[in-house]
């Protein structure tokens, strides 16, 4: 796999840029090794932020993207997208977060854009670790098997049997109720245990 990394740091507004300063990251980004295109902009996550990577995947041949911007769990979905619609696998994508992670805990500008670049040096070296992934479908049998039939066994049985699943529960001992049934009383009720 060819080593073409785009990077993409997204300034959230002022989520990031007003703490983080984000052409100084893009810059530095240009000379990471792998990387042949670096940006920033405002709204990453925005319709134009998309098409720019797109458009960047096209036009400079990328083979890798990262993109500099919140956490993953918030927009992984989104670019991963985007760098498959742009004609890349969408494995061959990486996301550092420079917000919840930088921005939005730090205020020294000059350490913060330091991290920054030390977040998108680390996700440059990974994606460039990434090999393209498919998603594939195994059917599975709806059954599951429960081994224990102390109280965790007990309502993990019940749980999973009110969810609709066939459930088979295996006790060594006698009886259920493991360790609870040799107890008298429960604190705080006094409930009897059995
Ligand atoms: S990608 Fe994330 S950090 Fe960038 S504008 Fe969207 S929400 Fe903000």
């Amino acid at each position: 796999m060819k080593r073409r990394v785009g990077v993409f740091v997204c300034e959230c507004g002022t989520n990031i840029a007003s703490v983080v300063d984000t052409e100084k990251v893009a810059a530095a980004a240009k000379n990471m090794p792998g990387v042949i295109f670096a940006t920033n902009y405002k709204y990453m996550c925005s319709d134009p932020g998309q098409e720019l990577i797109k458009n960047a995947i096209k036009e400079h041949g990328l083979q890798q993207v990262v993109v500099a911007s919140c956490s993953p769990r918030m927009h992984e979905k989104t670019f991963r997208k985007a760098v498959e619609d742009g004609g890349l696998n969408p494995y061959m994508f990486e996301m550092a977060n420079i917000r919840e992670q930088n921005s939005w805990v730090h205020k020294d500008r000059e350490e913060a854009t330091q991290k920054a670049e030390d977040l998108v040096r680390m996700a440059v070296s990974k994606v460039l670790k990434h090999k393209p992934l498919k998603i594939a479908t195994i059917p599975i049998t709806k059954r599951a098997l429960v081994i224990g039939g102390g109280i965790a066994g007990m309502q993990t049985a019940l749980d999973i049997a009110e969810a609709g699943h066939k459930v088979l529960l295996v006790e060594k001992e006698a009886s259920i109720g493991g360790k609870m049934s040799q107890i008298d009383k429960t604190f705080p009720t006094m409930d009897c245990a059995a």
